[in-house]
């Protein structure tokens, strides 16, 4: 299906299908001091399984013919606690395939809910192979994480609400991987406000949409451990809709370092007081380090709070962080 092929339309369907149950998140203003100006930040850190999937998890399910047997998908955590919580609430059968890289706060979210989990290699390509395995063995129904036009136009959601709250938004600053999130997000936003400003932001090593857009093609990346682990895994050689999308849509994208996506943790929970995980602060982390300039009313969007509790209480006592081969040393709030 060509980019062409979603519309705003698309983004208005996807908000009646989801309203009362995933819409309406708050908007409030950052109290961080020294950024130069009001950063908006998007709580969809407030969602029932703590991050914005759930829109596009309810629109994809939302369009499932009542008869089929079940759904399966891929995930880095929090699509499959989405889709997990969305089949739950049909009574469908849901498996979810994940990584090893994936953190056991989220593997566990996944099957308290009651839906099948199966860890499958080392990259979310692996755990990408064996959801195809199961579409094709057991006739289950994948709902991708984001590569998909429902999911993308359930993300998309995010847009209409940012402008509804605030027609005056001139950035919006957008935590990037598959780019389900920042395709919906800008074709909805860019329809609405046609001189908006959308910036994609992922971090600095594992970047696979920032890699894809160099090389003018998909390509494959290696994955590593991150703060930002939300953000990682590949785009698809196959990529259909959001590589695209992306290329034609977002104006820039911008890489953060594993120390500046702690250093906006670490600000998020003493100034606003809230509990993010480190692929909500990317957008923070951008504006924190100057990697982006801000010249007018900007948003961010705090994607989630599923964070892994033990990481999350040494990056905000400022304890020593090993992640993967890189070590940050300790570093208190505000030292
Ligand atoms: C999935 C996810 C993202 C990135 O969304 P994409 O659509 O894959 O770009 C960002 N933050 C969190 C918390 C996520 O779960």
């Amino acid at each position: 299906m060509p980019t062409k092929a979603l519309t705003l339309a698309d983004v208005l369907c996807a908000a009646a299908v989801i309203r009362g149950q995933a819409d309406g998140t708050p908007l409030v203003p950052s109290q961080v001091p020294g950024l130069g100006q009001e950063l908006l930040l998007k709580l969809e850190t407030t969602q029932p399984m703590g991050a914005f999937k759930l829109r596009g998890a309810l629109n994809a399910m939302a369009a499932l013919p009542p008869d089929a047997p079940g759904v399966v998908c891929c995930s880095t955590g929090n699509h499959g606690r989405a889709v997990a919580y969305a089949a739950g609430r049909r009574g469908m059968r849901a498996v979810i395939c994940m990584s090893a890289l994936v953190p056991e706060a989220k593997v566990a979210g996944i099957r308290a809910l009651g839906a099948e989990v199966r860890i499958v290699g080392r990259s979310q390509d692996d755990a990408a192979k064996e959801s195809l395995r199961l579409v094709a063995e057991d006739g289950l129904v994948e709902i991708p994480p984001f590569d998909d036009p429902h999911v993308i136009a359930g993300q998309g959601t995010i847009g209409l609400e940012l402008l509804a709250a605030r027609p005056d938004l001139s950035t919006i600053l957008v935590p990037l991987s598959g780019g389900g999130l920042a395709a919906g997000v800008a074709l909805a936003a860019k329809a609405i406000k046609p001189g908006l400003r959308v910036v994609g932001i992922s971090m600095e090593r594992g970047a696979a949409m920032q890699a894809s857009l160099a090389a003018g093609h998909p390509v494959e990346v290696t994955e590593y451990p991150s703060l930002a682990d939300s953000l990682g895994g590949g785009i698809g050689l196959k990529n259909r809709l959001t590589f695209a999308m992306c290329r034609d849509l977002l104006d820039e994208v911008v890489l953060v370092s594993e120390a500046g996506i702690r250093a906006a943790m670490q600000a998020l929970f003493h100034h606003d007081r809230m509990v993010a995980e480190g692929a909500s602060v990317v957008g923070l982390a951008a504006v924190m380090t100057g990697a982006v300039r801000l010249g007018g009313p900007t948003a961010t969007i705090l994607t989630g709070r599923n964070t892994d509790m033990t990481t999350f209480a040494d990056v905000v006592a400022g304890g020593d962080l090993q992640i993967g081969d890189i070590f940050l040393k300790g570093r208190p709030y505000g030292a």
